[in-house]
């Protein structure tokens, strides 16, 4: 993999969207967000801390309407693999009944996270619930669901910036990079 080191993070990364191609992106998910909620009365921007942070707070400033943004906190039993069984870390506080909420993700992998937050609010009796990711990984599905506002679909990488982390480490990159885990660097 090609080495375009922005901060040195001791992994190799190659960025594969652009800060400028992500902006275009955001904007216009925020203009089509903003035609598709017209009528609505209560809009939500509901957040899963920490990786949609960034995008959701880019993308919040191209909705050209009154919002609220909330945010939770889900933690996977299984680190190393997603299995839906989702533990709440911190729950959001807007009582989201008669909502128009948008749940917002970083990125979805195997699916199994946003179905099983979909299906815990859709008990909530929100208004409407959508679903909106910055990233996509196709291959990576493991059950149906669907997006109804996406940024980008990829490949099978496992990327980081925007947002996205390696460890903690790479949320600050202006630009989604792919990188490699196997080469760590000393
Ligand atoms: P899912 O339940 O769809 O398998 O998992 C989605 C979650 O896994 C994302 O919200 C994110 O936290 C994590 N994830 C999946 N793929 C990547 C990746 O390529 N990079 C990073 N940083 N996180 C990922
Ligand atoms: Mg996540
Ligand atoms: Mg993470």
């Amino acid at each position: 993999m090609e080495t375009s080191r922005h901060f040195p993070y001791g992994f190799m990364q190659r960025e594969i969207i652009s800060a400028k191609d992500i902006n275009t992106r955001v904007k216009a998910l925020g203009e089509t967000i903003t035609q598709d909620y017209q009528d609505s009365e209560k809009l939500l921007l509901l957040g899963l801390l920490r990786g949609s942070v960034v995008f959701l707070t880019d993308l919040m400033r191209e909705i050209r309407r009154p919002i609220t943004m909330d945010f939770m906190s889900i933690s996977s039993y299984n680190k190393s693999e997603s299995t839906g069984f989702v533990r709440i870390e911190a729950d959001h506080k807007t009582n989201i009944q008669g909502w128009d909420v948008i749940l917002i993700d970083d990125i979805i992998d195997s699916g199994y996270t946003i179905r099983t937050v979909r299906k815990l609010l859709l008990d909530r009796d929100p208004r409407s619930l959508k679903v909106c990711a910055l990233l996509d990984k196709p291959e990576r599905h493991k059950v149906d669901i669907t997006i109804d506002y996406l940024g980008f679909s990829i490949p099978d990488y496992f990327v980081v910036g925007y947002g996205l982390d390696y460890d903690e480490k790479g949320r600050n990159l202006p630009y989604i990079a792919a990188i490699d885990i196997s080469k760590e660097e000393e």
